[in-house]
């Protein structure tokens, strides 16, 4: 069934009032008509069946939904060069990614346009729409690294850096089983760099705010694959 983000403010009374680009995406786009069923999420983990009624649209009643992951990822990505963080965004949504802080750092190539936050905003409800998500994650607005990373309090924290000897974060995710049970409370944090990785400089202030240092494998993966690939890693740890 088709599925359209709402504000909860177009709800009264059962009622939901579309905007004018919703009624053109549901009766123009989808071509859907009076009477017609289609679902309304609201981007914060409600979903609710609704008949189309021509201008409006009536809520029949709200269904369950269980497509999140049991823990709450955030991922903390240095922006990479080019349009690749809209495949991040893109990806990451589908695999359950919570909330994406993009940063700014000493290797960061592009510094975004202001118009950037809303495309992306835009690409993760799509995805969210697109992989039947309960929730629309959340895309914070770039800052540096430096005011990123101390912003994390109460969060299981790791740095994924491409080259050393540091424990697969696999093998830390494995290693905090226990967090992954008791999942209702658990934030976790993960950092990946862009294309000429972190500065030594960044490695070290994130290990003093309580990052973790850890590795994706043995081979080196682009900027774009490295949070795709952490995704993955997430749910297959903590779904299966
Ligand atoms: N140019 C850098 C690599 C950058 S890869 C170099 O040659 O060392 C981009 C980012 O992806 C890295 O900053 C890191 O966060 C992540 N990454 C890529 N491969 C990784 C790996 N094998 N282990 C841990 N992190 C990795």
């Amino acid at each position: 069934m088709q599925r359209i983000t709402i504000n909860p403010n177009q709800i009264e009374d059962k009622q939901i009032t579309l905007t004018s680009e919703q009624q053109h995406y549901l009766c123009r786009v989808l071509r859907l008509q009076k009477g017609d069923k289609f679902i309304a999420m609201d981007g914060m983990g409600k979903w609710w069946l609704s008949q189309l009624d021509n201008t409006n649209a009536l809520i029949l009643h709200q269904l369950t939904v269980e497509t999140e992951l049991p823990i709450s990822v955030t991922l903390m990505v240095a922006l990479p060069k080019g349009n690749g963080f809209d495949d991040i965004v893109r990806c990451c949504t589908e695999l359950g990614v919570a909330c994406i802080a993009p940063v700014i750092g000493d290797r960061t190539l592009l510094k975004p346009s202001s118009q950037k936050l809303e495309r992306w905003s835009r690409i993760a409800t799509e995805a969210a729409e697109q992989s039947e998500r309960a929730k629309v994650p959340q895309i914070l607005a770039p800052i540096t690294f430096n005011q990123s990373v101390v912003s994390f309090t109460n969060f299981e924290k790791y740095i994924c850096v491409a080259r050393g000897n540091s424990p697969h974060l696999l093998h830390c995710l494995q290693h905090q089983q226990e967090i992954i049970d008791n999942s209702d409370s658990t934030n976790i944090v993960i950092a990946t760099g862009a294309e000429g990785g972190w500065t030594d400089k960044e490695i070290q202030i994130a290990l003093q705010n309580g990052f973790k240092q850890v590795s994706l494998g043995r081979r080196i993966l682009r900027a774009v694959t490295a949070p795709i690939f952490v995704m993955s890693l997430i749910s297959g740890v903590s779904e299966v």
